[in-house]
């Protein structure tokens, strides 16, 4: 037998009711934020990811699936959707549109990690990104709908931590100040810190091994190396948000992994997993090719969220099957069931006919286990009378209908 590749999955079933109420949330949010929908490629060029998501990243060092077309030509399936929507906001001449560009995105990454419990090698994202706008209310405005979502969707235990990175300008000070501090005590750090020591030495920070957190207990804060204006830009972001009565926490530890993060950087932590990561990035665009332009955007990992509120007892959406089953007796008795059926589905009502040829007992029991509200039964002398026991099956109560009409009965 052939299996799934690993670190896949097949969504269907009950879990899918699960993805299609996250998703239609997901709609209705962005519709009252007014955020379009952007859909890129599921492949680009591999160049794209070295320049808009960095060539010291893990996702770009060891999670790229990589290959040459058969013109030689090295793409990559994306690993991420900010690059790709970056390239789009550039190429499409998006710039030129009023700004800012408010844009969401929802569909497949390709990671190749190490599976485990939330982690996938293709997983699925809701993202969004703003590209044109500077001020911190951009930040607030992002945050705010991944928090609208998170409350509309009822997941529980998920808390916001925020944090800034600094610019261009003042990060370099940070850095020296950090690496200062790090360098006589490298024998401590585990072995990917000390090679994120000469590379990206921001990452050590979120490093989740238990003695590199011991020792980064004592490290220069980020947040006392911030400039003037970076200093201020999160201190509105801050009021904002208590201004929308979003709760936060301010974490030095976040710092996210990707090389295109300036000033804010934020996550919504679930308990064993990051739902949403994101924040500002101002060198992006420039780094695809366009003019610099300001940024803000997040990722939320669906499969997460859908881990989330199965863990959950109270989950927040109950199982309902179709309106009516109609089952049948006799070749006459199964074409009316049929032809019922098609009526009511015109009038989109969840209707199933039984299409299986089983025996009224088989039919009955089948429309038990699918949960169907109501069921009837329709034999020659339904078909004469024109009319048919209709049966509610949560309180077992039963109606003599007449078979013209049905729809009266089922909304
Ligand atoms: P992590 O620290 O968990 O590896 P990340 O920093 O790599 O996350 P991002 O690249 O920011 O994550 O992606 C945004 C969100 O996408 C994450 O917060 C998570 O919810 C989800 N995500 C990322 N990688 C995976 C994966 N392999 N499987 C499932 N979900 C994922
Ligand atoms: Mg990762």
């Amino acid at each position: 037998m052939i299996q799934a590749p690993k670190g896949t999955k097949d969504v269907y079933g009950e879990e899918m009711r699960l993805w299609r109420y996250i998703e239609d949330e997901i709609r209705a949010i962005t519709h009252a934020y007014c955020y379009t929908e952007i859909r890129t490629p599921i492949f680009e060029q591999t160049d794209l990811f070295l320049r808009g998501v960095g060539d010291t990243t893990d996702i770009v060092q060891k999670e790229m699936y990589t290959f040459e077309d058969k013109a030689g030509r090295s793409l990559s399936l994306r690993p991420e959707a900010t690059a790709g929507t970056a390239r789009a906001y550039v190429e499409r001449g998006m710039h030129n549109q009023p700004q800012p560009t408010r844009l969401y995105y929802v569909g497949p990454n390709f990671r190749y990690e190490n599976t485990q419990h939330g982690r996938y090698r293709q997983h699925s994202q809701f993202g969004v990104e703003v590209f044109g706008a500077y001020s911190a209310a951009t930040e607030a405005e992002v945050i705010s709908l991944g928090a609208s979502l998170i409350s509309r969707l009822k997941v529980e235990n998920v808390n916001l931590h925020i944090n800034s990175i600094g610019c261009g300008e003042c990060r370099p000070v940070y850095h020296a100040r950090l690496k200062d501090f790090l360098s006589s005590r490298l024998e401590n750090l585990c072995n990917t810190c000390r090679e994120r020591f000469g590379k990206n030495p921001l990452r050590i920070l979120d490093c989740k091994t238990p003695s590199c957190q011991e020792l980064l207990t004592q490290a220069p804060l980020v947040l006392d190396a911030l400039d003037e204006e970076c200093r201020t830009h999160f201190e509105e972001l801050q009021l904002l948000l208590t201004r929308m009565n979003i709760p936060f926490i301010v974490d030095a530890k976040v710092v996210r992994g990707l090389d295109y993060y300036t000033r804010t950087v934020f996550e919504f932590i679930a308990p064993g997993y990051t739902v949403i990561g994101g924040g500002r990035y101002d060198g992006l665009i420039s780094e695809v090719g366009g003019q610099p332009t300001g940024g803000v955007g997040f990722g939320m990992g669906i499969e997460r969220l859908v881990l989330r509120l199965q863990e959950q007892k109270n989950a927040p959406i109950t199982a309902t099957g179709p309106a009516i089953f109609i089952g049948h007796t006799g070749v006459e008795g199964a074409r009316k069931a049929h032809e019922l059926a098609y009526n009511l589905r015109q009038l989109g009502i969840q209707a199933e006919s039984d299409i299986a040829n089983r025996s009224v007992k088989a039919q009955m029991k089948y429309a038990n286990k699918v949960l169907a509200q109501h069921t009837m039964i329709l034999g020659q002398d339904e078909l004469e009378k024109n009319t048919a026991n209709l049966k509610n099956m949560q309180t077992g109560e039963q109606t003599q209908v007449s078979l013209d009409g049905l729809e009266n009965y089922l909304r």
